[in-house]
């Protein structure tokens, strides 16, 4: 912050945490993120190609006045990032993508291997599962 820009900006590059994350192969890389749009206040974008999860939660040091309560001894990150490049505008039609919701990410995957995220195993198969982990090795049927 600081900039003429910032004046009239209610601080939105205070009000997150954007982490990047492995661009997702499998599907089990889709269910996770899935799981994290399951949590409020997660988002998902996807920026020039690289995967992001962004935690919508404010900075402790943003002040009610929007401006920054350790201005002088702020973290690299914030002194960095620059206002000319920021999140004044809303930048979200400017993402590839843009996931705010679990199910956004099952049609984006379903969309492009055409198989479903979150599918029930069969039945026999979870069976098998439960009985391997009481270590027998048949299937016992009732
Ligand atoms: S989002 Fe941009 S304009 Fe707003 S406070 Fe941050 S750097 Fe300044
Ligand atoms: S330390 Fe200051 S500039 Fe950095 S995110 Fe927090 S309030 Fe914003």
């Amino acid at each position: 912050m600081g900039s003429v820009l910032c004046e009239h900006c209610s601080a939105a590059c205070c009000r997150y945490v954007a982490i990047e994350i492995d661009k997702p192969t499998s599907a089990r890389d889709y269910d996770d993120i899935r799981w994290y749009l399951m949590h409020e206040g997660v988002v998902i974008f996807v920026e020039e190609g690289d995967w992001f999860v962004q935690f919508r939660t404010k900075c402790k040091n943003l002040r009610a006045d929007n401006m920054c309560g350790v201005y002088e001894t702020r973290p690299q990150i914030c002194r960095d990032y620059k206002a000319e490049d920021c999140d004044y505008c809303d930048v979200e039609q400017n993402y590839e993508e843009f996931f705010t919701h679990a199910k956004q990410v099952e049609a984006y995957y379903t969309k492009r291997t055409g198989k479903v995220l979150g599918a029930p195993k069969p039945l026999r198969s979870r069976l098998t599962k439960k009985v391997r982990k009481h270590g027998k090795s048949k299937l016992s049927t009732v």
